[in-house]
């Protein structure tokens, strides 16, 4: 038996939303098109998708709000598609809770990689077939239920999208060691991973504010100048 994974496209051209779903179909997704930022939403809401391609440069509600109105009400994973020269727009994006971003123009073909990677990463575990050690990582404040997939600071509950998830994983799985930034990236987002570090320092300043008591002098999320970061009980 074969579950849809349907995903859904936020793109107002109409050519790269016929490729996008051309191409994610072939792949055999499911894929729903909305061509403005609040069908966008609606879709979102009607079809609870898998996973959300969304164009930041949108009619009706811009692509950062939808971003932001999504991530507020699930942790889907969404891969945003930014202009060329909106360096700030990509940043935002991923301020507001993107997993990812893909610079346009771009390649079909790199972009339904990601999405395959992304999914990848995201899935939910299965449901233990009896039996199965449960696997924690407690480190500091920090308390990751891998199987539940459920995080704890400080005893309370946080939500967390799936990039910051795995991110924080990595850094649980080797307390107080130093992971360089590259090393980050390729376990986070896989080694063929062709943005740049920002990615990984804007999810670094997300997952500080849901961590650390003061984000902006962490102690426990801590950066090793020059080189990248780990995380100390
Ligand atoms: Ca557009």
């Amino acid at each position: 038996m074969r579950t849809e994974v349907r995903i859904l496209v936020v793109e107002d051209e109409p050519a790269l939303a016929d490729t996008l779903r051309y191409n994610l179909e072939r792949e055999g997704f499911a894929v729903t098109v909305a061509p403005d930022g609040r069908r966008g939403l609606e879709r979102f809401r009607e079809e609870r998708p898998s996973l959300v391609i969304l164009d930041l440069m949108l009619p009706e509600v811009p692509g950062l709000d939808v971003c932001r109105l999504i991530r507020a009400e699930s942790n889907v994973p969404i891969i945003i598609l930014t202009a060329k020269d909106s360096e700030a727009d990509k940043v935002a994006g991923l301020e507001l809770g993107a997993d990812d971003y893909v610079t346009k123009p771009f390649s079909v073909r790199e972009l339904v990689s990601r999405v395959r990677a992304t999914l990848r990463r995201a899935r939910p575990p299965e449901p233990a077939p009896g039996g199965e050690a449960e696997e924690v990582l407690e480190v500091g404040p920090v308390r990751m239920d891998l199987a539940r997939h459920e995080v704890r600071v400080r005893g309370e509950p946080v939500d967390l999208p799936p990039k910051e998830f795995e991110l924080l994983e990595a850094l649980l799985r080797r307390p107080g060691r130093l992971l360089t930034r590259e090393r980050l990236i390729d376990e986070v987002w896989g080694p063929d991973y062709f943005g740049d570090t920002r990615t990984l320092d804007v999810h670094v300043k997300r997952l500080r504010r849901k961590i650390e008591e003061d984000p902006h002098h962490p102690a426990h999320l801590v950066t090793v100048r020059g080189l990248g970061y780990k995380f100390v009980g």
